[in-house]
């Protein structure tokens, strides 16, 4: 039966030069839980949603994070579950995710990622309960520094400081990108609309009919930095961080503690505001987002507001569920784009 479903077809293709010039690739964060430890009234256990051209990953997933996807507009056709480590807010909500991905008839498979154990985590819990998985589930333990190669961008895993638990954080990093290309010049030189465009663009010299040849240098500018967005999962502030967050674009860092627990934060293998915000400024980022709020913090989280920015001159963002931020492009005219659709 469910052989025949038809999924993701809608996309339609284009060549990744028209794509260029003709519009740019979306990429989003929907923060889905930003309570720490445990869920408050005003927040759920951590988990994210990575959303880029259609394709949707999620960092963590903590009890209810099925819902929040429901309620917030994240596909459940979802490729990809990485995982920070496992302390249990961050992935109870995996048991409840699959199973309902079963009673969909879900056939595609899903890819596990997570730190050393993730395996033998995984393992028991697809173990629970008496139904079997519609779909086949890989589980992939990553290794520090060894980027998970995908189409056009990379998933770099980078190790981080969390007291004794086995814990990464992820960077999602784009390809560089083909230089600009300039239409109203290449109409001006007479070079006709259609596929001689991709292949200058793409670097080809091509020789138009009247006999001229226009190089790539006529029409296209120089190559563009594809995009950073960090995620650093639980952690003290610590070099794998920094050294991976070097000019994000993005940089979501938990802040569990304000400056009165410092020495909680220390203790308990998390971070305050200020150190989270004394990051980014070290690494440049170009804006900041923290989460994982301690329950304290929940309702009224400026304080961890106020501490940060006098630390990070860049724009500071305190996650709340359901937030959006889109993730502009470096060489982007707009700045801020959180589009968060709040909720009362
Ligand atoms: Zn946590
Ligand atoms: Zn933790």
């Amino acid at each position: 039966m469910r052989a025949s479903q038809p999924r993701g077809a809608a996309r339609s293709p284009r060549s990744a030069s028209q794509r260029d010039y003709l519009s740019r690739v979306s990429l989003s964060v929907r923060f889905l839980g930003t309570s720490a430890s445990r869920p408050t009234v005003e927040r759920g256990v951590s988990s994210i949603a990575l959303v880029r051209e259609g394709e949707t990953m999620l960092i963590d997933c903590g009890e209810g994070t099925q819902r929040q996807m429901m309620r917030w507009g994240i596909s459940f056709n979802v490729g990809d579950i990485l995982f920070t480590h496992f302390h249990t807010d961050h992935f109870l909500g995996v048991l409840g995710l699959l199973r309902t991905m079963t009673l969909q008839g879900r056939t595609e498979p899903m890819r596990i990622w997570g730190p050393k154990g993730a395996a033998a985590i995984m393992r028991r819990a697809e173990g629970l309960g008496v139904e079997r998985l519609s779909f086949a589930m890989t589980v992939h333990e990553v290794t520090p520094g060894v980027p998970i190669a995908r189409k056009e961008y990379a998933i770099l895993p980078f190790s981080v400081d969390h007291r004794n638990a086995m814990a990464v954080g992820y960077a999602l990093i784009e390809e560089t990108r083909l230089g600009r290309f300039d239409p109203e010049h290449a109409r001006a030189l007479g070079v006709p609309e259609g596929p001689l465009w991709g292949r200058i663009h793409k670097g080809e010299a091509v020789t138009l009919d009247d006999g001229r040849v226009i190089t790539p240098a006529d029409l296209v500018g120089p190559t563009r930095p594809g995009r950073r967005v960090v995620i650093s999962g639980d952690t003290r502030p610590c070099a794998g961080t920094r050294e991976a967050s070097v000019e994000a674009d993005l940089l979501v860092h938990e802040a569990t503690f304000g400056d009165e627990e410092e020495a909680r934060a220390k203790e308990t293998g998390h971070s305050t505001a200020r150190e989270a915000a004394q990051l980014a400024h070290e690494a440049g980022v170009r804006r900041l987002a923290l989460t994982h709020f301690s329950a304290r913090y929940s309702r009224d989280p400026s304080d961890l507001d106020r501490e940060a920015r006098s630390v990070y001159a860049g724009p500071v963002t305190l996650a709340r569920d359901g937030m959006e931020i889109d993730v502009s492009y470096p060489d982007a005219v707009a700045s801020d784009s959180t589009t968060g659709r709040r909720e009362a």
